[in-house]
């Protein structure tokens, strides 16, 4: 069934297409086959085409203001020119969550949509957009990691396992040019491990390590240790690139362990009001206004700036609401219960499906009997009292058949993805954090014993 993805007023389309250095050697994402599947989308759709915009040589990673004919489209887009933007997957657009943001604005404001022809995502639910955001931010994450540049430049000499870096995790060592096992110290990253998993404490790990081995480890390099992919095999976002030394299961065991930890790293917000314009007073309904203090040191420098929101009506005593918030603790408490929000909504998705019979009612066949009731009343075959009596109890049955369909349809919210989600929003910029929370919430709102309510963005 072919569906109708545009309304009438949704006429003209720009198409745009990218493709950067190292892709042009690949298959698949050459420039033509992305020109032309858009051209058939098109058509099919009958929608007028604007023009074709087509970068080529530019990678994702690069902010958008240097992609000529993107900012060709933009200008277009200003100008009233276009009313969609088509493109072929979300990669083609950005891999970067602030550059996306930035577009979206001006797309918004200009009332232009945009659409990948090869993939789905659904912009008018409050879940849809957190799909959209995870994604996003993956792609990011990913991006980042192994970064277009450093694949290229290194692709040959990573294949071939030799070691960037000059530096190895302790029980390596560098053999021409390769990664391999020292054993002697080896053993120490082995006792490492087991001894975490059995105290689960770092500081007593290091202890240990020291009084066996007489090997310091610091609290830092102590984390970095544990959550090194080196130790099964992996770098540059290569399996098997070296030996491993401990086993998938212990690494995975010790990774669940240091999360559970509850100790956040979280970057540094700064001067940043991430939550502006967000936050409201649960007691009077009022915005709430901010303040910051930078700490003084011992020594009389300025330290650590701390961030509070508070009711703007406080200080003129219009309000009880004495509750100040810290920016910083109610970032790390939304960021935990976004995700524990989604794992509660899959468990009561489930627990509905659960309940929901494999064989719901059809509703086309409610409402055909709808449709024959109201025909045997409109013929004077039955009463008033009768029609409407029976038009009831049927309109109930299509009501709950409904709803059993929607249950049924409703998706579950992929937990590893999630994870992956924590840690790309740890490494966003304050500006992008602040335009992630402005897009994915609608407000925050505060009470007087410290609970919140959060509502998330509808359409
Ligand atoms: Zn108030």
């Amino acid at each position: 069934m072919k569906v109708k993805r545009f309304d009438d007023s949704i006429r003209r389309a720009a198409l745009y297409s990218r493709v950067s250095t190292e892709e042009q050697a690949q298959h698949g994402v050459s420039l033509d086959a992305q020109k032309e599947r858009l051209s058939r989308y098109a058509e099919e759709n009958d929608l007028t085409v604007v023009d074709h915009y087509t970068d080529e040589g530019i990678s994702a990673r690069k902010k958008y203001t240097a992609r000529p004919e993107f900012m060709r489209m933009i200008q277009d887009v200003r100008d009233g020119k276009i009313d969609v933007v088509l493109f072929v997957k979300l990669d083609r657009w950005f891999r970067n969550v602030s550059d996306y943001y930035e577009v979206q604005a001006i797309l918004d404001k200009h009332k232009v949509q945009w659409l990948a022809t090869d993939e789905d995502y659904d912009t008018t639910s409050a879940n849809g957009r957190l799909a959209l955001n995870i994604k996003l931010a993956i792609a990011q994450d990913e991006s980042d990691r192994t970064s277009e540049r450093i694949k290229f430049v290194f692709s040959n000499m990573v294949k071939d396992g030799h070691v960037i870096s000059g530096s190895t995790p302790l029980g390596y060592k560098i053999e021409n040019k390769r990664a391999v096992i020292d054993e002697q110290r080896a053993n120490i990253a082995r006792a490492t491990f087991d001894k975490y998993i059995d105290c689960r404490s770092m500081k007593e790990t290091a202890r240990y390590i020291f009084t066996e081995y007489g090997v310091t480890i610091d609290a830092k390099s102590m984390k970095h240790m544990l959550t090194n992919k080196w130790y099964i095999g992996e770098a540059y976002g290569i399996e098997n690139w070296c030996p491993a030394i401990i086993d998938k299961k212990t690494f995975e065991l010790t990774a669940s362990l240091l999360e559970t930890r509850g100790q956040r790293t979280m970057t540094r917000t700064s001067n940043v009001y991430i939550f502006t314009g967000l936050m409201f007073c649960g007691e009077c309904g009022r915005r709430m206004s901010t303040y910051s203090y930078a700490n003084k040191k011992k020594d009389g420098t300025k330290g650590k700036t701390i961030i509070y929101y508070r009711c703007s009506a406080r200080s003129m005593l219009q309000c009880e609401m004495q509750k100040q918030i810290n920016q910083q603790k109610l970032e790390a408490w939304l960021v935990e219960n976004l995700i524990s929000e989604a794992k509660k909504y899959n468990i009561e998705i489930k627990m509905k499906k659960a309940s929901v019979p494999k064989r719901a009612p059809d509703t086309s066949k409610i409402m055909a009997k709808i449709e024959k009731l109201k025909d045997l009343y409109l013929s004077d075959l039955i009463p008033k009292e009768i029609y409407e009596r029976d038009y009831l109890s049927l309109k109930a049955e299509l009501d709950e058949a409904k709803q059993r369909q929607e249950i049924r349809e409703q998706e579950f919210i992929n937990i590893k993805e999630l994870k992956d989600f924590e840690q790309m929003y740890n490494s966003l910029t304050p500006e992008s954090k602040k335009a992630f929370w402005g897009r994915t919430l609608k407000k925050i709102v505060v009470y007087k014993d410290g609970s919140f309510d959060v509502t998330f963005n509808e359409a």
